[in-house]
């Protein structure tokens, strides 16, 4: 166990762990999730996740502090955190599935069918660890996410990942906190990925957190920072949103 909480106050946060009935990864590994409500009637519906990468540890020790710290916390946001989206890659150690599918390009994007496999090939190569599927919304992984979504309806969302070192935004213009060890940016999105399909093609801003080096294994100060900064992302962007909605 990387990181330096206390591991009673983890135990704690993992027995108020619930499931979903058939969320489970393709081996049937259940897909845990963990919910807290906010307090502030202004909050918003945070839905965090991590591990859909299941070779990028240091985000699941992350959704872990935040689970930890919103356990004993009375947060302003009702936050849903999924600390493994993705248990077989985990097992395993891959990126991937256990069907060798990449489950951040399986969500079923508009024009999936018409792209995904096609960039796969032309701006990937084939990568193996970046193949999005035999179709969209093919996999155990994805459909449970989607479940989520659907029953949790989320004002923002937090995907953390690793290791480049950025945070990346889809979503509208926000004057974003400033943190210094991760860079704000706009990556751009592809076919299939969370960020696409809930910014682009359903109005939910999305915040990729991209963990860099160190951070992500023992700086427990810099977690809790993440976790208030993506908590006000989510209220201004949210602000931001209904203010353009409300000029049309
Ligand atoms: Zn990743």
């Amino acid at each position: 166990m990387a990181g330096k909480f206390a591991e009673t106050d983890l135990v704690e946060a993992c027995q108020a762990a619930a499931i979903f009935s058939g969320c489970a990864s393709e081996q049937q590994r259940p897909i845990f999730h963990f919910d807290k409500s906010g307090s502030d009637p202004k909050g918003k519906r945070i839905l965090a996740l991590s591990l859909i990468h299941g070779d990028e540890l240091p985000s699941g020790t992350v959704a872990r502090a935040w689970m930890t710290r919103l356990n004993r916390l009375s947060p302003r946001n009702t936050w849903r955190v999924i600390p493994v989206v993705n248990p077989d890659g985990l097992k395993k150690g891959t990126r991937t599935n256990s069907r060798g599918v990449d489950v951040n390009r399986n969500f079923p994007t508009k024009a999936w069918d018409d792209e995904a496999l096609q960039k796969w090939k032309s701006v990937t190569n084939e990568d193996p660890r970046r193949y999005p599927g035999p179709h969209a919304a093919s996999e155990s992984e994805t459909r449970c996410m989607m479940k989520h979504i659907d029953d949790f309806k989320p004002d923002f969302i937090v995907s953390i990942h690793t290791p480049l070192g950025v945070l990346d935004f889809d979503g509208p213009k926000v004057d974003f906190p400033q943190f210094k060890p991760l860079p704000w940016i706009s990556l751009g999105n592809f076919p299939g990925s969370l960020g696409r399909y809930m910014w682009k093609d359903h109005n939910v801003p999305v915040l990729t957190i991209e963990l860099k080096g160190p951070l992500g294994v023992r700086h427990l100060e810099q977690f809790d920072q993440l976790q208030d900064i993506s908590g006000t992302v989510a209220i201004q962007a949210n602000e931001a949103k209904s203010k353009s909605t409300n000029k049309d």
